[in-house]
């Protein structure tokens, strides 16, 4: 008869199994009294956070809680997949809790860039999505641009609540709270977990002078970003680990562009003109002939055409066809949620596809430089 064993600290159930997953336990471990999973041995020994997922449904639970609770929400979201890293009916789930928008990986966008135009840019797609929020603050956690601005909003919106921080996966959360837990923790203060009420996931509080919490919530998984249905090889090459390098093609119609395996870009019909490419340098372009290119990705893909490899290609679900129909005049982002944009500025129009991976989002939207 085999007996479950719990974590001494967050609760959570025991195993040998998944290194990386909930409540994994290295078998040496075992041994000592009392045995703690090895996430909460990290932040009692390194004050050190790691990133704990959920799906939509468990997340939105959670949230619910939040809503009854006074707080002030922290939402992290990503520059470069914007509208992939929006959490949807975040503001039905928080209540009347304010939410403050930080925007993160504002260090890949071009240094030209006006950061004042991009606040105002996200504030309409703020509008947009029907969302409220308190302030917007535009940061590079690992670049540590505008993280003093970050605390100084914590600490001016939350008057004397809690503190939650929510995001999707890889949006820079975990890079985020263990910044916060090296700023903020003293050697008093220790760190703790918690488990949640209705949920079996544990979440790490970060004691404040007043008794308060900074909390950190489990990163919600989207199966519509690129990023999240890769193999951990290929996240490496499509997440963009220095300011993006616009890449310029000037396109006759009937011309299709291949983003590695990953994803692919036809201009199908309208005059001679440029399509500006904003994606990891680490993603090969190649140019083709339209008329060739079914055959070319049944041929090359995972040779000419990568990443993915050719033994990473079976995880790729088949490439899904997305029509967009440019109108004259029009100036446009064609996002590829995870893997980045295409902008488009379409003076007599264009008649356009975008071929990703079955599920995951492509959109267009308002340029975004
Ligand atoms: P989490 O899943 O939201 O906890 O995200 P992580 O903190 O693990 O970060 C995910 C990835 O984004 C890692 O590769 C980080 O190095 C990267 N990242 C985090 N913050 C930044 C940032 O400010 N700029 C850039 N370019 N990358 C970042």
């Amino acid at each position: 008869e085999e007996e479950v064993m719990h974590c001494a600290g967050c609760g959570v159930e025991l195993q040998m199994e998944e290194p990386g997953q909930l409540g994994y336990v290295p078998v040496e471990a075992f041994q000592k009294e009392p045995v703690i999973c090895q996430r909460c041995y990290r932040i009692k020994h390194y004050n050190e956070a790691s990133s704990m997922t959920l799906d939509q449904d468990d997340f939105l639970k959670l949230l619910g809680k939040v809503g009854q609770k006074k707080a002030l929400v922290v939402n992290i979201v990503d520059i470069f997949d914007f509208e992939g890293s929006m959490i949807s009916g975040l503001a039905r789930f928080v209540g009347t809790n304010p939410i403050l928008l930080v925007v993160n990986k504002i260090d890949l966008l071009p240094k030209t860039v006006n950061p004042n135009k991009i606040v105002n840019w996200v504030q309409r797609q703020v509008k947009e999505h029907g969302l409220r929020v308190i302030e917007i603050v535009l940061c590079s956690v690992r670049k540590n641009i505008g993280f003093d601005r970050v605390i100084e909003a914590v600490q001016r919106h939350r008057q004397g609540r809690d503190v939650y921080v929510v995001g999707a996966t890889n949006v820079g959360k975990s890079t985020l709270i263990n910044r916060l837990i090296a700023d903020y923790s003293d050697l008093e203060a220790e760190l703790t977990t918690s488990q949640y009420p209705g949920t079996t996931l544990d979440l790490v509080k970060i004691p404040l002078d007043d008794g308060r919490f900074i909390i950190d919530t489990p990163g919600i998984v989207y199966k519509h970003r690129m990023t999240e249905i890769v193999t951990k090889r290929d996240l490496a090459k499509i997440m963009p680990d220095r300011t993006l390098k616009p890449m310029v093609f000037q396109l006759n119609d009937a011309q299709t562009l291949f983003f590695g395996a990953l994803a692919r870009f036809d201009f199908i019909k309208g005059d001679h003109q440029s399509f500006t490419c904003y994606l990891s340098s680490a993603i090969q372009i190649h140019r083709t002939k339209l008329e060739r290119a079914d055959d070319l990705y049944r041929d090359h893909r995972g040779e000419l055409l990568t990443p993915p490899r050719l033994e990473d290609l079976d995880e790729l679900p088949p490439l899904v066809k997305h029509p967009i129909r440019v109108s004259k005049g029009r100036k446009l982002d064609v996002l590829i949620s995870g893997l980045g944009w295409i902008k488009v500025n379409s003076e007599s129009g264009a008649d356009l596809a975008v071929y990703a991976p079955k599920g995951v989002k492509v959109i267009s939207r308002e340029s975004l430089i």
